[in-house]
């Protein structure tokens, strides 16, 4: 099972693609964060990187996010599925990851979109917090209370993402509509999209998502 989760920052993606993995024991390859911890490193690759990221929005160039997935794909074992979180992001991204699996030995089987409207989008990203240990994202007022400094999951540190402020915000959906939602057609005509509204909550969510995927 190699699956795609698709949908607008904030859709609940890593979530799902979280709990699938976990479900279907699958391998969860999430290009967000092999990037933000590339953007850490000092060298000016990493400054690029975390420049483009946090305070452009802009998607980082396909040479440099090929190269981290292929590395997190190959680590996976033959027999193990991956749930795919964050890639692709460009129709381009899309006929790589094709290439990509079948030079593995390894083929697409589901696409899950998980469509959200841009005012939830910018609601839900400018209330996201996330922890900064397990990476678990919370929403303030919602799963997280206004007055939490520590992750109720692990107890780590409460962090807002840089690329959480409303300036980027706006920045990366600005993106995502230009870039990223052209996918959920080209996947459609393919016949694998599998559609689940992203506007429930978490476990309503995942309850459709599982109902449709069987
Ligand atoms: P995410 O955690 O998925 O929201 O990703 C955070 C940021 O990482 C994005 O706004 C992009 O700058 C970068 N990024 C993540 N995945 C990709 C990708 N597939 N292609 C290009 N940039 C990416």
């Amino acid at each position: 099972m190699h699956v795609v989760l698709l949908g607008s920052q904030g859709s609940g993606k890593g979530t799902q693609a979280k709990r699938l993995a976990r479900h279907f024991r699958l391998a969860h390859i999430e290009t967000g964060a092999l990037l933000r911890s590339a953007a850490q490193s000092t060298t000016a690759l990493g400054r690029k990187i975390d420049h483009l990221m946090n305070v452009q929005g802009k998607l980082v160039p396909d040479a440099v996010v090929v190269k981290a997935l292929r590395e997190a794909v190959r680590q996976v074992p033959v027999r193990k599925g991956i749930a795919f979180d964050g890639y692709p992001r460009t129709i381009k991204q899309a006929r790589i990851l094709d290439v990509l699996l079948r030079r593995l030995g390894r083929r697409l089987t589901h696409v899950i979109y998980l469509p959200l409207s841009a005012a939830t989008t910018i609601q839900r990203l400018s209330l996201r917090r996330t922890c900064q240990s397990c990476g678990t994202p919370w929403i303030l007022g919602k799963t997280l209370s206004r007055s939490a400094k520590r992750c109720p999951a692990c107890g780590g540190n409460i962090i807002q993402r840089h690329d959480d402020k409303p300036t980027t915000i706006r920045k990366r959906l600005a993106e995502y509509v230009r870039k990223t939602a052209p996918i959920v057609g080209w996947y459609r005509q393919r016949g694998i999209l599998i559609e689940v509204d992203g506007e429930p909550s978490i476990d309503t969510v995942w309850k459709n998502l599982l109902r449709t995927i069987r």
